[in-house]
């Protein structure tokens, strides 16, 4: 058997950030713990407070919103909700770094054909040697990391040109407990989870001054909030945050209304993820012992949203060295010797 995992969520006692008690319970679970019985647990916001945010957004430019639109189940809710259930008139705005798969790129069309709904498409391979120098040099960065800080600067750029301050996201409860943290919070060091991860992706980052390529890469996620602050405020809010049934309950909707599809394989078993994320979750593995996944499916554990039995099943690594190859191949990389069991 490998790391011991905590016997209430799904995280590994790897230490010194993350650590199991005697009973096997990790110190996040007997935070939430002692919080909840402080009485320090915020009220769930309700969807009554969110209409009442969104009043402030409608009819005042060509669109109230700009929504972030990867075809996966949660993103494809949330342009749902916004057009059809809160009546706002929605720009979508999806990102391909070359590794978004034919089935989402098919959700992202069927959704906006369906509703009616503008949408823009950025594709672009700029980050693929950032990736390769990840990959090759066996940084213990989680490549997802720096693709997100990309991704949420080229949002809050977008929103800025199409003068819409309001950015809507598909991010569930376990990726944000709090709305507070948007943004800011998803991959900083603030959390025991994130800590280590975060101090990967800060160092490798800082690596990239003055280079030709990189050298106004935004070294933190804050550092994206803080240059799209300048320039007036952007608010990042999610439909998900409010409503009270899990983003699981959705598909049933998505796929009647919609023609969503869920894809045949993607990790963890019943997300819908870009394939560059088998190999950023494989190499996540390797270098923590755990991935973002598990930090979420942890949150929604202790929200009661989900069995813990149900996140080990879909948590179970199954990545064909295949094709993590060719996704290091496509960055134009090779993956250092792995190895065998
Ligand atoms: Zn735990």
């Amino acid at each position: 058997m490998g790391t011991p995992i905590c016997t209430r969520c799904v995280l590994p006692g790897t230490g010194p950030d993350l650590h199991l008690d005697g009973e096997g319970i990790c110190n996040v679970c007997r935070d939430h713990e002692h919080r909840a019985a402080a009485g320090g647990e915020e009220r769930q916001p309700l969807e009554t407070d969110f209409v009442r945010r969104l009043g402030k957004y409608r009819g005042r430019g060509r669109y109230d919103c700009l929504v972030m639109l990867s075809g996966g189940k949660d993103s494809t809710a949330a342009l749902y909700f916004m057009k059809r259930r809160y009546h706002m008139s929605p720009l979508a705005f999806t990102f391909d770094l070359g590794f978004e798969t034919e089935e989402a790129m098919a959700n992202v069309k069927n959704a906006v054909d369906a509703l009616g709904v503008d949408l823009l498409v950025h594709r672009s391979g700029y980050m693929l040697d950032l990736f390769r120098r990840i990959i090759e040099t066996g940084a213990k960065v989680v490549l997802c990391h720096p693709c997100s800080i990309y991704y949420m600067q080229l949002v809050f750029e977008t929103a800025r040109r199409y003068r819409t301050p309001l950015v809507i996201a598909g991010w569930t409860r376990g990726q944000l407990a709090r709305r507070e943290d948007a943004v800011r919070g998803r991959y900083d060091g603030g959390s025991p989870e994130y800590r280590a991860m975060a101090r990967a992706t800060r160092e490798f980052l800082a690596t990239l001054r003055g280079d030709p390529k990189y050298g106004d890469f935004p070294a933190t996620m804050e550092e994206v909030v803080r240059r799209a602050g300048r320039r007036g405020r952007i608010v990042v809010e999610s439909p998900h945050w409010y409503l009270p049934e899990a983003t699981e309950d959705h598909t049933a909707l998505l796929e009647r209304e919609l023609g969503w599809k869920r894809p045949a394989r993607s990790y963890p078993e019943g997300s819908t993820n870009c394939s560059l994320n088998f190999l950023s979750s494989h190499l996540s593995l390797r270098h923590y012992g755990y991935t973002h996944y598990h930090v979420e499916m942890s949150k929604l554990i202790r929200d009661g949203l989900l069995t813990r039995e149900e996140a080990l099943r879909r948590l179970r690594p199954d990545f064909d060295p295949e094709e993590l190859r060719a996704i290091a191949a496509h960055c134009g990389g090779t993956l250092p010797g792995e190895s065998c069991p």
